[in-house]
């Protein structure tokens, strides 16, 4: 039966050491009234190493500890939890954790409340509550990090480190202990590297990563001698006992634990030297000498029951019963053997209890009680059943928990995404908006535009319009309008002679405008144009056509007139340019006109002729006009006898038909030559 030592994480072991200055100080200062941080900081050291001299020095303190400022106060209630914790009042030391917790809540501190949490993971282990002390410490760890407190955030993760490595999880304790390593050299304080590479040598050794352990070893020893601290020494002593029995050197570890039981009799370390005490009853066990290993184990028991520590009282308990054994005293160490698992019992420490019993079976079956071995396989099987079931149900927990957390995160990845469709539906509809408002917009402009363009498209066509039937020059009716309109116009009926009203047609043509243009230029000419179609416009009415024929030629086609009325007509028109006077160029311009005129329908013979014929008689009137000397009028009247008449004739010599009486002709004279005549 392999005999048992006690490395497994006993955090006291980490906070068990001290320099024996420190502890000569402490003790003569423990009387004198020294300023309450001196005080403080001289017991600190005395209460790592021996908790149970340094509390009542902290009692002696309790009243101006508690009414320190928050620094002050925050560090004594820390050292009373810890003095409390060193002599195994338990309870006293939650309760002071516990006050430390809410001071660091009331004044938003969080040093005290890391400091607090780390005190109550420190206890929960000691109780083997094993869950709520890992996660005291991570939510320690995590606090530590806000503050600026070095020392606080390495004993955090290192303790945090530990956790990982008691939940199994050692990449993880790896990883949180060598970041403490790490903010120990770089903050290059030996204490805080020797605790940091202590616990990371503890765990190499449960990883059976020797090398790297002894390694460590050597690093953390280099440390300690820089601080020539004996107490570091010590502990570093346990830590190379730990690697020795592992890899089976049983001297090297036997010396080592020697050396640091030595040490810690001369600082008076009785809770640390209890553990020496219980490993080396383990060591000699393992190197079979029985005798040394019974009487170490004695004294570990004494040590531990003084120091109320069930735990280590419980393993030297099992050393001593298996030692008893080995010598044959069957009846001692089944008593023993009996006592420390009942312990582990009340402590839950089953997986140990289960080992214990395996061994123990073993060991009674070689010394032949077997009715003992059989009790001790079925306790053990029960155990192990119990453990199975333990495991399975955690590890259905685990699966359960580890479905939930997925589900949840699926629920969450499709919420997520259900909210992204939204998002993109949304933001698909802002888009439609805004193109269909810029689309809005766009027609609208697009309407008012088209709108515009065809105003102006019907602005122009008018404008258009205007200009097919108007001539530019005197913005009278064009030729074109004038056939036209002629060519719309109904066939005119024959009108009886008797008819008072007619229509009628004249035939205009300004007297030697050449003359006007050739003296006064063609502007003059134009000025001369523009004044007579104005006259033309007041001498005649609103309803007649008047048409710029050609050059400067005019007609006029008036709808309705009366048949006496037409002489009287062309004597208005005749005066009335004759009297237009045109101001061009510093002179006063002004014309006369000949004038051909005819009613309409003419009809000859009781035939009405088409108006391009009347047209042409008309023509030949002024042509007659032009010939007897200008300025005046000459109006065909009618037709004589109808049989004798051939209309060809009378067009191409109307003079002619007159004098033959063949057409009857009116004159009328202008102004100049009424008055030369008169
Ligand atoms: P008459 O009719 O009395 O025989 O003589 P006239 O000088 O008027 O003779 P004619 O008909 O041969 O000349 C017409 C002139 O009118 C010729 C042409 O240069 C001119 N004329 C024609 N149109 C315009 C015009 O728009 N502006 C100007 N300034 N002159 C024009
Ligand atoms: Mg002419
Ligand atoms: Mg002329």
């Amino acid at each position: 039966m392999p005999s048992r030592f006690h490395p497994a994480f006993p955090r006291i072991r980490r906070l068990a050491f001290a320099m024996a200055l420190c502890l000569a100080a402490a003790g003569a200062g423990a009387g004198e009234q020294a300023p309450l941080a001196k005080r403080l900081a001289e017991v600190r050291e005395l209460n790592k190493y021996v908790p149970e001299r340094a509390l009542p020095l902290l009692q002696q303190m309790e009243r101006d500890g508690r009414a320190a400022p928050l620094g002050q106060r925050i560090e004594f209630l820390n050292q009373l939890s810890n003095a409390y914790d060193g002599v195994g009042k338990l309870d006293e030391a939650a309760a002071v954790a516990d006050e430390l917790v809410a001071l660091g809540r009331q004044h938003d501190n969080n040093v005290a409340l890391a400091k607090g949490l780390l005190r109550k993971a420190y206890l929960a282990s000691r109780r083997s509550q094993l869950g709520e002390s890992h996660r005291l410490a991570w939510e320690a760890e995590q606090l530590a990090y806000t503050t600026d407190d070095i020392d606080l955030k390495v004993r955090a993760t290192i303790a945090a480190g530990d956790s990982w490595a008691e939940e199994g999880n050692f990449p993880k304790a790896l990883e949180r202990l060598q970041a403490a390593a790490t903010l120990a050299r770089q903050h290059r304080d030996p204490t805080q590297i020797v605790m940091s590479l202590n616990a990371l040598i503890e765990l190499y050794t449960i990883m059976r990563e020797y090398e790297k352990g002894f390694e460590a070893l050597a690093e953390a020893v280099k440390a300690a001698e820089k601080t020539n601290s004996p107490g570091r020494i010590a502990t570093l002593k346990h830590a190379e006992y730990g690697l020795a029995v592992e890899t089976g050197q049983y001297q090297r570890g036997l010396k080592a634990l020697l050396d640091s039981l030595a040490i810690e009799r001369s600082l008076g370390a009785d809770s640390m030297g209890a553990y020496s005490l219980a490993n080396l009853s383990d060591c000699y066990l393992k190197m079979r000498d029985y005798r040394n290993a019974a009487l170490y184990a004695e004294q570990a028991i004494d040590a531990a029951r003084k120091l109320n520590n069930a735990g280590l009282e419980a393993t030297a308990r099992l050393n001593l019963g298996q030692a008893y054994l080995a010598t044959g005293r069957l009846a001692e160490g089944k008593r023993h053997i009996e006592a420390g698992m009942t312990a582990y019992e009340k402590l839950g420490d089953q997986p140990e209890l289960q080992a214990v019993l395996v061994e123990y079976g073993q060991a009674l079956e070689r010394a032949g009680d077997l009715p003992g071995a059989l009790r001790a396989y079925h306790r053990e099987r029960k155990i192990s059943d119990e453990l199975f079931e333990k495991r399975r149900q955690r590890a259905v927990l685990d699966l359960q928990e580890k479905y939930d957390t997925e589900k949840k995160q699926r629920q969450i990845e499709l919420l997520r995404s259900e909210n992204e469709v939204n998002r993109l539906q949304q933001r698909i509809w802002w888009l439609l908006a805004a193109v269909f408002a810029l689309a809005s917009v766009v027609v609208g402009l697009l309407y008012r535009k088209v709108r515009h363009a065809n105003a102006q498209l019907y602005a122009k066509n008018k404008e258009l319009k205007q200009q097919s039937v108007r001539d530019p020059l005197t913005g009278l009716y064009n030729r074109r309008h004038f056939l036209e309109y002629m060519r719309a116009m109904p066939q005119p009926q024959e009108r009886a002679a008797a008819h008072e009203q007619c229509g009628a047609l004249f035939l205009l043509d300004v007297d030697h405008f050449k003359h006007i243009n050739d003296t006064h230029g063609h502007a003059a000419g134009d000025a001369v144009l523009m004044a007579m179609a104005a006259s033309l416009r007041d001498i005649l009415r609103e309803t007649d056509m008047i048409v710029r024929w050609g050059g400067e030629e005019f007609i006029a086609f008036l709808p309705t007139i009366p048949r006496s009325g037409l002489d009287e007509v062309a004597q208005r028109i005749l005066s009335g340019i004759s009297a237009t006077t045109i101001q061009h160029g510093g002179q006063t311009l002004s014309v006369n006109v000949s004038i051909g005129f005819a009613p309409f329908p003419l009809s000859c013979g009781g035939v009405v002729l088409p108006w391009e014929r009347a047209v042409n008689v008309v023509d030949m009137a002024l042509y007659l006009a032009k010939a007897h000397g200008r300025n005046r009028a000459y109006g065909v009247q009618g037709f004589g006898d109808p049989s004798q008449i051939c209309l060809d004739e009378i067009e191409q010599n109307l003079e002619q038909a007159w004098r033959a009486g063949k057409v009857n002709l009116s004159v009328v004279h202008g102004w100049e030559d009424q008055r030369a005549s008169a």
